[in-house]
């Protein structure tokens, strides 16, 4: 059964999306099943096409006991311009969301995206540790590992709030309200882009790629200043983790040099799901938006991380003797246990020790993969 926007005819129908907001609903438009869902359907229509039945089962769950919304792309574009928050500055200082809003939007950014070999992925960098953000560049699936239960959750979650596969679904047509045309979430969401710093590259698939635009500024004639949200199933804690903020500067500086724009400002912004979960009671996600300098200290630590992690990792791969003692070390503090990757990992480590090979040679065997940069590159 899909469902689209229309004329009430069956009472008795409910859209089972039970953990999605759906503003066509409120407003009694919702008609489950008629068959304009072909050419333009409502969110049901979406997720019962790119979502799996058992993954889209797995994420309803999800969402009833950890009592969190997955709202539409389109919505978070309407919260950022018509709420209000903390918008945190560097050097502690913040500034009012709605005062910013004031004097410009935030809007979606349409670029065609820009795809390259790389080193490195933006999204390594929200893990903690070296080891982990070299299993981070490599599919489990790869290795003969089913994507476990979170990541399918994870992945069905993205799909439904940025993802569509006609060119039109009712979604897009929210952002009138923000007095521009309707945009498909094809032009601005999981768009590739490419980062070049010192001979490293990182490659970055942006969730929402977005721009503040100044009132004086014509949408699709002028670029403003360049943003990224990335939606994450974490619950929100107080402060934004440094792992969110380094991988949301490696966003940032990507769009602007994969677009050849400059951005004086950047703005990087995570939306996760409210913390203490209360079951069934589908909340909505809270935010951290910050407001970063082009030649800030973000920036400048993002620059440092990159250049350090490129380094360890060549190190973690070409020396076998290193590998195994920074395993042996994240084993007795505990950290192995609940490692995301400790499958992957203890299965590799084990083809590496019994060929005697690093694990360079051990996975480039295995995968057809880039690896970081056996040498520094120039500073
Ligand atoms: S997503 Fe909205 S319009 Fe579509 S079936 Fe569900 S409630 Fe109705
Ligand atoms: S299991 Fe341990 S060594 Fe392997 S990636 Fe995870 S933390 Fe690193």
């Amino acid at each position: 059964m899909t469902g689209s926007p229309g004329n009430q005819t069956d009472k008795d129908d409910k859209c089972p999306l039970t953990f999605y907001p759906c503003i066509f609903k409120d407003a009694g438009e919702c008609t489950l099943g008629i068959p304009s869902q072909e050419v333009k359907p409502c969110m049901l229509g979406v997720a019962e096409t790119l979502v799996k039945k058992e993954d889209l089962a797995a994420l309803t769950k999800d969402a009833h006991e950890n009592g969190y919304k997955a709202l539409a792309i389109e919505y978070h574009h309407l919260r950022f311009n018509k709420a209000d928050t903390i918008v945190e500055l560097e050097h502690r200082y913040t500034q009012s969301l709605k005062k910013l809003t004031d004097t410009g939007q935030f809007l979606p950014l349409p670029f065609k995206g820009l795809r390259e070999k790389s080193q490195h992925r933006a999204s390594e960098f929200a893990k903690k540790y070296h080891c982990q953000r070299i299993f981070s560049k490599i599919g489990h699936e790869e290795l003969g590992f089913p994507d476990n239960l979170l990541a399918r959750i994870g992945t069905s979650f993205h799909a439904v709030c940025n993802q569509q596969q006609l060119p039109w679904i009712h979604e897009n047509d929210m952002l009138v309200a923000l007095g521009i045309e309707p945009i498909s979430r094809k032009m601005y969401c999981e768009v590739p882009l490419l980062y070049n710093y010192k001979d490293i590259a990182t490659s970055i698939h942006a969730d929402d790629l977005l721009q503040f635009l100044p009132n004086e500024l014509e949408f699709g004639k002028d670029i403003g200043d360049i943003g990224v949200h990335d939606m994450k199933r974490k619950a929100y804690s107080t402060h934004e983790e440094k792992g969110h903020k380094m991988q949301l500067a490696a966003n940032v500086l990507g769009a602007e040099q994969s677009i050849g724009v400059k951005s004086k400002w950047f703005y990087i912004i995570t939306s996760k799901r409210p913390r203490k979960a209360v079951v069934g009671r589908h909340r909505l996600p809270e935010y951290h938006i910050g407001k970063i300098a082009r030649e800030g200290i973000t920036v400048e630590d993002f620059h440092s991380l990159l250049v350090d992690t490129n380094k360890e990792q060549a190190q973690l791969l070409d020396d076998r003797v290193y590998w195994n003692s920074n395993k042996e070390k994240l084993t007795k503090k505990g950290i192995c246990g609940n490692c995301f990757d400790k499958d992957t990992c203890n299965y590799v480590t084990g083809i590496m020790n019994e060929n005697r090979q690093s694990m360079r040679e051990t996975l480039e065997d295995t995968l057809d993969i880039v690896l970081p940069n056996k040498e520094l590159p120039a500073q």
